[in-house]
């Protein structure tokens, strides 16, 4: 599908470390502007910071006809309001509303992995599936619920996150043994330096180590990959995507990891629609993609 004849639109997806912001026109990415989150100032410092990116945005592009916001945590697309963010610590901040009035735009809002969902079925690797599955592997895990053609927005859904794969390890949430305790990328890096007395500074460099043999590195990274297909093999039985889409910083190990997750899949899938298991192809753009296409939708 062509964009070209789509209207511009500003898309800020904001992150705990930074705030990326690109005028868009569909997947389209005409320029990009990043701020710092800041969070360490506190949360209304963090919301004056989105803020500011979606003021000078609008001022820098006054072309667009829309700007869509995109935050972590708990989002009421239906009243406009982020209503919790344990990585930022705001509460109850009526985005919808502020971005408004000074911007003059319509704004469009969502959740940011939800967004990078529908810009991945709409312009990546999901386009053409009704059914997919879309799930970034980070500093956390959540997914993107798309059924029928539709995102399932609800504020709660797609914590796969927090499912129990019995790590033996404690989760931020509060709780043992949940996936993000072993899987994401903070936790791999903590896990492996644990075991080894390394001091290694990255998830991709644990990678490495395994790749080039390193036992400890291949144990870790096995324990974490079979807990990520574990979860998989959960939300198969359930929803039967057609398609699953991995994205987030961990999906950079490419094949390193689908191939150890097909491998399991194969011992927990017998009867069951087997989905396509893919990496996500808009990247770190996905997010801001999707707020684009949550402005340009507020519009219609
Ligand atoms: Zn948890």
């Amino acid at each position: 599908m062509s964009s070209s004849n789509q209207e511009l639109t500003i898309g800020l997806d904001v992150g705990g470390t930074e705030i990326k912001a690109g005028l868009l026109r569909g997947s389209e990415i005409i320029a990009t502007r990043r701020w710092a989150t800041e969070r360490e100032q506190g949360p209304d410092h963090a919301v004056g910071q989105v803020l500011l990116a979606a003021k000078s945005m609008s001022q820098e592009f006054p072309d667009a006809i829309a700007v869509g916001v995109v935050v972590p945590g708990v989002v009421n697309t239906t009243t406009g309001v982020a209503e919790y963010s344990e990585n930022i610590g705001w509460k109850n901040v009526p985005f919808v509303k502020l971005v408004n009035e000074l911007t003059g735009l319509t704004v469009g809002f969502g959740h940011d992995v939800r967004a990078g969902g529908v810009a991945e079925t709409m312009y990546g690797a999901g386009k053409g599936f009704s059914n997919s599955f879309f799930m970034p592997i980070g500093t956390g895990i959540a997914g993107a619920i798309v059924l029928n053609g539709e995102l399932f927005d609800d504020p709660y859904a797609g914590e796969i996150g927090h499912l129990d794969v019995n790590s033996g390890y404690m989760c931020a949430c509060g709780v043992m043994g949940c996936l993000e305790s072993i899987s994401t990328g903070p936790s791999i890096l903590r896990i492996f330096n644990e075991k080894s007395g390394s001091q290694l500074t990255s998830a991709s460099q644990v990678v490495e180590e395994a790749k080039m043999g390193n036992s400890i590195a291949q144990e870790v990274w096995k324990q974490s990959v079979e807990a990520i297909g574990f979860t998989l093999a959960s939300y198969i039985n359930i929803l039967a995507p057609e398609i699953i889409i991995l994205g987030g910083g961990v999906s950079k190990a490419g094949d390193a990891l689908l191939v150890p997750i097909e491998k399991y899949l194969d011992t927990r899938l017998t009867f069951q629609r087997r989905p396509k298991l893919v990496v996500a192809e808009l990247g770190d753009h996905a997010g801001m993609i999707g707020a684009g296409i949550f402005g340009l939708r507020a519009t219609q």
